[in-house]
């Protein structure tokens, strides 16, 4: 009699789709005799057992649910807003478990140049606590809509000393990285105390992976330093900045691609001429931001044998971090320099 019970409360927790047994007994009873009153107290006898075993189930789904190593609840974490993806994995490394991290763009499908943000997108930036913007008019959207919040505002790029007007593709460039890094440590310690050394021993383990990035791209820069390049968008820039390559883009169109707008046609001639007369090693083509005149310098390098490289703006998904699709790109860099 006693095993019985036992077995029957251990069981109903995860039981909970089914009325309780004990409940099922007291409505059959209950036809037979039961005043309205009666029902009514029955009723809510009925109600009340089926919620203790819901929960009962649901703290039990809770429990083996969350994270074993989080140090803080989910009540106490740092609200954290972050404008695109290619700045996820730093936010991500760093916060751990004490972030609850919103990221807006992650889409490589999209002009990240021309990307508006949807009402919930704004609130998000409102709302949190630390905003990760990358800076420079990038994500302009972002910066306003934080400005409306009470969060903190670390921007990479001024971070990493990159003044309005400078090309913003920022996430390549391996100093701003790291500043960006330390200023977005230091908002999270000041909006989190208590999580301080976690944010620490975090952003140490972001650190050696980042100086393992620099090593790698030294060496490539041993290989690579010297060769020339031009791109149909300025995406690559500090990628190449820092693996010693020169760029050779005409002046003109790479300030028009900057600027958002249509290159003038002496420009696109001067960038034909270019790949007419190889005089580079290889063409950096942004997949992302592809118009019939991209696609058309791309089809002529290829035509005259120059390797082509494709970047994108947004971090594609396949990557599981930034430093992994940087490390990816060196890679494709220095094949294609080989051809
Ligand atoms: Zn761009």
């Amino acid at each position: 009699m006693v095993k019985y019970w036992v077995r029957r409360v251990r069981l109903a927790p995860f039981d909970s789709a089914k009325p309780h047994p004990r409940g099922v007994e007291m409505a059959s009873t209950m036809t037979f005799t039961a005043t309205k009153k009666n029902l009514l107290r029955i009723l809510a006898a009925i109600a009340a057992t089926a919620f203790l075993v819901l929960t009962a189930a649901c703290g039990n789904a809770d429990a083996s649910g969350s994270s074993p190593s989080s140090s803080s609840t989910a009540m106490s974490k740092v609200d954290v807003a972050v404008s695109v993806n290619q700045w996820e994995s730093i936010a991500k490394t760093i916060g751990g478990q004490d972030v609850d991290l919103h990221v807006i763009l992650s889409n490589d499908n999209v002009n990240a140049h021309e990307f508006e943000p949807e009402a919930n997108d704004v609130a998000q930036l409102e709302a949190a606590k630390v905003v990760l913007v990358n800076g420079v008019g990038y994500d302009q959207w972002a910066t306003n809509a934080a400005r409306k919040g009470r969060g903190d505002i670390v921007d990479a790029a001024s971070a990493g000393g990159i003044k309005m007007g400078a090309n913003p593709h920022v996430w390549f460039s391996a100093s701003v990285r790291k500043a960006a890094a330390k200023a977005y440590l230091a908002a999270l310690e000041k909006a989190a105390p208590q999580d301080k050394a976690t944010f620490e021993k975090n952003y140490q383990t972001w650190l050696s992976g980042e100086d393992k990035l620099d090593s790698e791209l030294s060496a490539a820069r041993a290989e690579l330093n010297g060769k020339t390049y031009a791109a149909t968008a300025p995406v690559s820039h500090y990628l190449m900045k820092d693996l010693g390559l020169t760029c050779e883009t005409p002046t003109g169109f790479a300030q028009a691609e900057l600027n958002q707008s249509n290159p003038a046609p002496e420009d696109i001639q001067e960038f034909q001429n270019l790949i007419k007369e190889k005089k580079i090693d290889l063409l950096v083509d942004n997949v992302q931001e592809a118009n019939s005149t991209t696609n058309m310098i791309v089809e002529q390098a290829k035509k005259a044998g120059i390797p082509v490289v494709d970047f994108t703006e947004t971090m594609p998904q396949q990557y599981p971090n930034l430093d992994a699709w940087v490390m990816a790109l060196t890679k494709n860099i220095e094949a294609a320099a080989k051809k």
